[in-house]
C-alpha cells in the first residue's frame, strides 16, 4: 500500500501498517467492562446503563442461550430496534459461540420466513410486537426457541408504568404453558439462575459473527458471511479514523438501525471497543432526536443524506442547540454538497462523506475526519484497504480518471454469500478482490468518486445517463427538499429519465420552473422527460431511497395502460 498514491494524504497519526487483533469481537465488550465499568454504555429513553450492567447481562442471556442449546455456529436471529436488549443480544448470541442474524423488523412474514429458513436460524429474539410475526412463520422454518422482549422492560420509572397494556393481551399468549418451553420472556430469564457461559473457542478469521442480508430490492437477499476478524478490522479502522477521539470520553448518537451492517459498526462496535456512551433511538422522529441531541450532547453522528436533510428541513431546528456535534460521517448514498455545508453551519462540526457496502462490514473509503476532504469524493481506501477502478469490460485497471468499476481488497471483505458459491465467485476472485458493483473514477490525487450504481445506470437513446448527476443538479434547486432520478422503460429510446421529487413545505414548485432549471444545467439528453411530485420516497431503514421500487412501480403502472 505505501507506493499507492492516495498514501501521501494520510496524516502522520493515522497509523496505516497495521495487524489487527486476532481477538472474537465479543472481547471487547469484556475488555471495556473493565476499563469503564462504571461508565455509561447505554442510553435509552432516559434510563442509563453502565458497561458492567451491559456485560453482566449480556453473560447472563449468553448462558440462558447455551442452556437452551446454542453451540458454536449456531445462526440466532435478532429483530430488535435500537434498544438496550438489541446490544445486550448481540453480544450474548456471539458469546454464546452463535452466529447473529440481523432481522428487520420491518419485514413483512413472506420476508422474515424467507431469510430463517436461508440461515437455517434456530432462535429469534424479538419485541412483543413483532412476536406474532416470529411465531406465525415458526412452523415453516427451523426456529425451535423465540425470546420475547417488551420495551418497557428498560424504561425508566415513571415512564415504564405509563407504557403498560399495550400488548398485554399478547403477552398473556406467550407466557401461557401451552408453549411448552418453546417462548422465553426476558424478564424471566434475568430473574432465572442459569449456568455461567461457557467460553468457546473461536478463531476469528474463519468462524463467522455474522450473516447480514442484502440486496433486497431486486432478487432475493443473500446472506453475508462476515467474519469476527471482518468486523474487529473494519472497527479498529474507524478507530484509526477517529484519531482524535478520547477513550471513553465521547457521546455517540445511535440513530442508524444496528440491524443494518452500518450502524452496527459504526454506531455500536465502534462506541462498544472505545468506551463511549450510545445513545439509542429506536425511531427516526425528527423532533425527538433535535431533543435528545440538545439535552444528551452526543459528541459523534453517524448518519447517511437523508437522516441529516430530515433534520436541516425540520422547521425548529434552531430552537435546539446542536452544537455539541463534533464529527459525522455519511455513508450509504451520495452527499449532496449542498446538504454538507449546511449541517456543518448548523453544528460547527464536520460532516464528512464515507463508502462501504454490506459486503465490506462496511467501510472501504472515506474522507479525512480531521485532514483533507473532497466534497463530492468518497475520499481515499481506509487503513490496509486497497483499492482500484476495473475498466467496465472487466479485463484489467482502468486508467486514472475513467470510469469503471470499484473493486476493493482488504481484512473488511466477506468471506462470501452464504450457501451461494457460484454468486461470490463472481464478485469475488481467489486473490480477495471484491468487485462492488459501483461505477466511478479515480482522481490523480487519489481520490475516489462515485459516478453510480453498476444496475442503475440509465440508457436512454443510447446515451448512458448517471441518475446522480441529475440528482444533483435538481438538489441545487431551493424549493427541492429530496430527489431521485431513475431509468423508466420508454417504447423509444429503451429507457427515460424520471425524476421524483419532494417538495419543501409551503412550496408550489411546478413542473415547468424544474425542468427549466434543469435544462439550464444539464445537457439535453440527461434533462428529465418525466417529473413527479411525491410527499415522500420509499427508503430502507438507513435511509437510501429505494430507486429500484420505483422502476418497479413504473413498470406495473405502464403494464396496466
Ligand atoms: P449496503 O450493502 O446496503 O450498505 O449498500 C451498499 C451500496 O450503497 C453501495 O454499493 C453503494 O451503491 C451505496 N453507497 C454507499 N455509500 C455511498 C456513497 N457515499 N455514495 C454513493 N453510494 C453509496
Amino acid at each position: 500500500q505505501s507506493e499507492k498514491i492516495w498514501h501521501k494524504h494520510y496524516p502522520n497519526e493515522i497509523e496505516v501498517e497495521k495487524e489487527y487483533e486476532e481477538k472474537p469481537l465479543h472481547e471487547f465488550l469484556k475488555q471495556s467492562a473493565q476499563s469503564y465499568a462504571k461508565k455509561k454504555a447505554l442510553y435509552f429513553m432516559g434510563k442509563e446503563m453502565t458497561y458492567e450492567m451491559v456485560y453482566e447481562e449480556a453473560c447472563h442471556l449468553a448462558g440462558y442461550l447455551q442452556q437452551l442449546g446454542v453451540v458454536k455456529g449456531d445462526r440466532v436471529s435478532i429483530m430488535l430496534p435500537n434498544t438496550p436488549q438489541s446490544v445486550i443480544s448481540y453480544y450474548a448470541v456471539l458469546m454464546a459461540g452463535g452466529i447473529v442474524v440481523q432481522t428487520n423488523p420491518l419485514y413483512t412474514e413472506r420476508e422474515l420466513q424467507y431469510q430463517l429458513k436461508d440461515s437455517g436460524a434456530k432462535m429469534i429474539i424479538c419485541l412483543d410486537t413483532l412476536y406474532p410475526k416470529a411465531a406465525s412463520v415458526k412452523k415453516q422454518t427451523d426456529l425451535e426457541h423465540i425470546v420475547v422482549t417488551v420495551v418497557r422492560d428498560y424504561l425508566p420509572f415513571p415512564k415504564n408504568t405509563l407504557y403498560p397494556f399495550v400488548q398485554k393481551k399478547e403477552y398473556k399468549m406467550i407466557v401461557s404453558p401451552e408453549h411448552n418451553g418453546e417462548t422465553h420472556v426476558w424478564k424471566n430469564i434475568f430473574k432465572s439462575e442459569v449456568p455461567a457461559v461457557t467460553e468457546i473457542d473461536i478463531d476469528p478469521k474463519e468462524d463467522l459473527a455474522l450473516l447480514q442480508y442484502t440486496g433486497g430490492t431486486t432478487g432475493y437477499p443473500k446472506g453475508v458471511m462476515l467474519t469476527h476478524y471482518n468486523l474487529v478490522a473494519n472497527t479498529r479502522m474507524s478507530v484509526d479514523w477517529m484519531y482524535k477521539s478520547k477513550k471513553g470520553e465521547e457521546v455517540t448518537l445511535g440513530m442508524l438501525p444496528f440491524f443494518h451492517v452500518y450502524g452496527m459498526t459504526s454506531v455500536m462496535n465502534l462506541s462498544i471497543m472505545m468506551g463511549f456512551k450510545i445513545l439509542l433511538i429506536p425511531k427516526f422522529e425528527v423532533e425527538e432526536v433535535l431533543k435528545t441531541i440538545d439535552k444528551e450532547r452526543p459528541t459523534l453522528f453517524p448518519g447517511a443524506p437523508t437522516i441529516y436533510i430530515g433534520l436541516l428541513n425540520h422547521p425548529n431546528i434552531n430552537k435546539y442547540d446542536l452544537s455539541s456535534i463534533d464529527a459525522c460521517i455519511s455513508g450509504s448514498a451520495p452527499l449532496p454538497v449542498e446538504v454538507m455545508e449546511r449541517f456543518e453551519n448548523v453544528t460547527g462540526g464536520r460532516l464528512v462523506e464515507g463508502y462501504g457496502l454490506t459486503e465490506t462490514s462496511p467501510v472501504t473509503h472515506s474522507n479525512f475526519l480531521w485532514g483533507r476532504r473532497v466534497p463530492g469524493s468518497i475520499g481515499v481506501p481506509w487503513p490496509n484497504t486497497d483499492s482500484k477502478i476495473m475498466d467496465l469490460a472487466g479485463e484489467g485497471e482502468a486508467e486514472v480518471g475513467s470510469i469503471g468499476e470499484i473493486a476493493v481488497k482488504g481484512p473488511q471483505v466477506m468471506k462470501g454469500y452464504w450457501n451461494k458459491e457460484e454468486e461470490t465467485r463472481e464478485v469475488l476472485s481467489p486473490d480477495g478482490w471484491f468487485r462492488t458493483g459501483d461505477i466511478g473514477y479515480m482522481d490523480e490525487e487519489g481520490y475516489f468518486y462515485i459516478v453510480d450504481r453498476k444496475k442503475d445506470m440509465i440508457i436512454a437513446g443510447g446515451y448512458n445517463i448517471y441518475p446522480r448527476e441529475v440528482e444533483e443538479i435538481l438538489y441545487e434547486h431551493s424549493q427541492v427538499q429530496e430527489a431521485v432520478v431513475a431509468g423508466v422503460p420508454d417504447p423509444y429510446r429503451g429507457e427515460t429519465v424520471k425524476a421524483y421529487v419532494v417538495r419543501k413545505e409551503g412550496s408550489s414548485l411546478t413542473e415547468e420552473e424544474l425542468n427549466e432549471f434543469c435544462k439550464q444545467h444539464l445537457a439535453v439528453y440527461k434533462v428529465p422527460k418525466l417529473y413527479e411530485f411525491r410527499e415522500e420516497l420509499p427508503k430502507t431503514a438507513v435511509g437510501k431511497i429505494l430507486r429500484r421500487s420505483l422502476v418497479e412501480e413504473e413498470k406495473e403502472k405502464q403494464k396496466k395502460l
